[in-house]
């Protein structure tokens, strides 16, 4: 009876006993004790109806009847927790959907990078600020971005749970009060597109949609659940409500271990897999997140991430890059899939322009021959981030639409189906009401001599509104065709 994991033998502490890639140490173990049982007494952010809801629209995404959006910054930062931000933030992942939506003719599963994506794994452990070496910044859970705030403090992953608890608050705000209503697509911040011809198209579709029923008839589905999950709210069984499902890196495990609760599956699920009556088997579900990932660097088959990752009901991510042996990788599914459960597992492809030719296709025939159910996302940012002439990370708008292309020809060839994709973005603008100018090309042409005019993350690059909007309709038109 066992649907995920068999966790028998598994408790939120069982990574305790494994090696854990990129831990913290903090200086005082009794300081991180005390916060991390505090955390635990903490009402769960989440709940497993949310968590059971994702894990089925993500069987959808699998069966093809969906397409996966899963977007946001690479850290967030306690300073950007403001109102301005989490709209535009929402906004654009509302705006591109829609135009997937309209394109494809596809459901749109959206989840965030929001609502805790605080921690950052780093290749180097140090760096040198000045003449001085200080801890890399971790993350705004763990140090501060100041150099002189380097060393971690526990204190910092209970901000991180109220920041995260504001957040989803304004989130749910937001989708409750009519923001997330097709009926106003243009209220999602349309006004700061600036190219005409993108504008011009964007303008289209939320015109076209005023007589679409085609288009309502698409996105409701079917199925009661989904139907369900788009009119909730509802009046008239309009299209007032959307679901956002909020996700992060799983990278602080005692962070994680706090959040994790043992909870009995709702029973709308107990009844769909297990006929009525039955006994509800009790899960442990992250609550922290509805999905939550395991990076490129803390994916080691033996270590602590991999361990904790096996035993959360939630759906999971896996970050699948050029170091990922084809074997390993389904040894990798063993273990957090045993059972073979469909909308468990996504892999997140991410291995750069120049690479994906000589790795995607080897590691989808790996999968495919083990049987595994997987959702295939492609991740064009992580493999193409560059230093730009004046020391900027960057990349490069054509190196990502050259991954992505050729994710979905290689899909194509390989009779798989992309079913998703993971992009670092922002709807940010500033006062005058101009975006982020932080990865290179688009539609709006952006110059290695403008990079610096707006540069705002403190991590990764990010797409901005219109690059990110180029990427929607290129998508868009790949699947209308
Ligand atoms: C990220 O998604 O921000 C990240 C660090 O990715 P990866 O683990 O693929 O390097
Ligand atoms: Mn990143």
């Amino acid at each position: 009876m066992m649907t995920d994991a068999d966790v028998e033998d598994w408790v939120p502490t069982s990574w305790r006993s494994k090696t854990a890639a990129q831990t913290v140490v903090y200086p005082d173990e009794v300081h991180l004790a005390k916060v991390l049982g505090k955390i635990r007494a903490l009402p769960p952010l989440v709940t497993p109806s949310e968590i059971e809801r994702l894990r089925y629209q993500l069987t959808l995404v699998q069966r093809n009847e969906a397409f996966l959006l899963h977007a946001g910054d690479c850290a967030e930062s306690f300073e950007a927790c403001t109102q301005e931000n989490i709209s535009a933030k929402v906004g654009l992942i509302l705006s591109f959907s829609l135009i997937l939506i309209w394109g494809a003719r596809l459901p749109v599963v959206r989840v965030g990078r929001i609502a805790g994506q605080y921690a950052k794994p780093r290749s180097s452990a140090t760096e040198k600020v000045g003449d001085r070496y200080v801890m890399a910044f971790r993350g705004d859970n763990v140090n501060g971005l100041h150099p002189d705030e380097r060393t971690p403090d526990p204190e910092r992953l209970l901000s991180a749970y109220f920041h995260s608890t504001a957040t989803l608050n304004h989130i749910r705000a937001l989708l409750t009060s009519g923001f997330g209503s097709l009926h106003h697509p243009r209220d999602w911040s349309l006004s700061h597109v600036r190219s005409p011809s993108l504008k011009a198209e964007y303008a289209s579709i939320s015109e076209g949609l005023a007589d679409a029923l085609d288009f309502t008839r698409t996105i409701g589905l079917d199925s009661g659940r989904e139907a369900q999950s788009y009119e909730r709210g509802g009046g008239h069984g309009v299209l007032k409500e959307v679901d956002l499902y909020t996700s992060h890196e799983g990278l602080s495990l005692p962070y994680e271990e706090a959040m994790t609760r043992r909870y009995p599956i709702p029973d709308s699920t107990v009844s769909r897999e297990f006929g009525t009556p039955a006994p509800t088997p009790e899960k442990y579900y992250n609550t922290s997140a509805h999905f939550l990932w395991v990076g490129d660097r803390t994916r080691q088959l033996d270590g602590a991430h991999v361990e904790y990752f096996r035993g959360i009901r939630n759906p999971i991510g896996i970050k699948v890059g050029p170091s990922m042996a084809d074997d390993e990788l389904v040894a990798l599914l063993d273990i957090v899939n045993p059972n073979r459960d469909n909308g468990r597992v996504t892999l997140i492809t991410r291995y750069g322009a120049d690479k994906i030719g000589s790795y995607l296709a080897r590691h989808i025939k790996a999968v495919q021959a083990s049987g595994h159910p997987v959702i295939w996302v492609c991740d064009p940012m992580h493999g193409n981030t560059l230093v730009s002439s004046s020391g900027l990370k960057t990349r490069h708008f054509g190196t990502i639409i050259s991954e992505l292309t050729s994710c979905l020809r290689i899909h194509g060839e390989c009779e798989s189906r992309l079913g998703g994709v993971s992009l670092e973005f922002t709807g940010e603008f500033n006062e005058e009401g101009y975006s982020v100018t932080e990865c290179l090309g688009g539609s709006m042409e952006l110059s290695e001599e403008e990079l610096g005019l707006r540069y705002q993350s403190f991590c990764d690059p990010r797409l901005n509104f219109e690059q990110s909007l180029d990427v929607a309709f290129l998508i868009s038109n790949h699947f209308e065709n």
